[in-house]
């Protein structure tokens, strides 16, 4: 079994005037990433930090990289998303302590690298909604308007009372969208 230090506490006695080089491998399980069935951290993310010091302070600058295991959020398959070339660039002011921590900060970089939305690919075009089938792979024989246009189009298929009787409370129709149903006709 491999006891990891903390790797990225670095004892400011231990930093050279010419700085100190960092590199090695980090878990995101050591940096407390959280992972789930969406995206996970199957390999350790590699770093290549230079700690310096800097007038009382201490400057820490570089790069980090890994791969991350994700689901597409429109056809749920996994596939790997690469991270490569995050930049760090941390500062810490005096007064410092024994060690300068940068494990919470080198976490923070990797979290913001994350993409928030998950695609395989941008042209992702994701399941059918009726089947299932992943429209990627093959069309299936299921009926479906436009993209895009499904949304509103079941919006402004509901007849709300007009008038009289007043709009149930909580149903808003999105801004500009308003269908003209009102004048007069029949
Ligand atoms: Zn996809
Ligand atoms: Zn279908």
């Amino acid at each position: 079994m491999k006891e990891t230090p903390r790797l990225l506490a670095i004892p400011i006695k231990s930093i050279p005037p010419e700085g100190l080089r960092l590199e090695g491998a980090v878990t995101a399980a050591e940096l407390e990433i959280p992972e789930d069935d969406r995206q996970a951290c199957p390999e350790p993310f590699r770093f290549e930090l230079l700690v310096t010091e800097v007038s009382g302070g201490v400057l820490a600058q570089g790069r980090l990289s890994g791969t991350m295991r994700c689901r597409c959020d429109r056809c749920l398959l996994y596939y790997t998303q690469n991270c490569s070339d995050i930049s760090v660039c941390h500062d810490y002011p005096p007064p410092l302590g024994e060690t300068v921590d940068l494990t919470d900060d080198v976490r923070d970089d990797i979290l913001l690298a994350f993409p928030q939305r998950l695609l395989c690919s941008p042209e992702c075009r994701g399941l059918c909604p009726e089947c299932g089938q992943n429209l990627n792979v093959r069309e299936c024989s299921c009926a479906r308007g436009d993209d895009g246009e499904s949304v509103w189009s079941a919006l402004d298929a509901l007849r709300l009372p007009d008038g009289a009787g007043g709009k149930p409370a909580g149903v808003a129709r999105p801004a500009g969208r308003t269908p003209r149903r009102r004048s007069g006709d029949k």
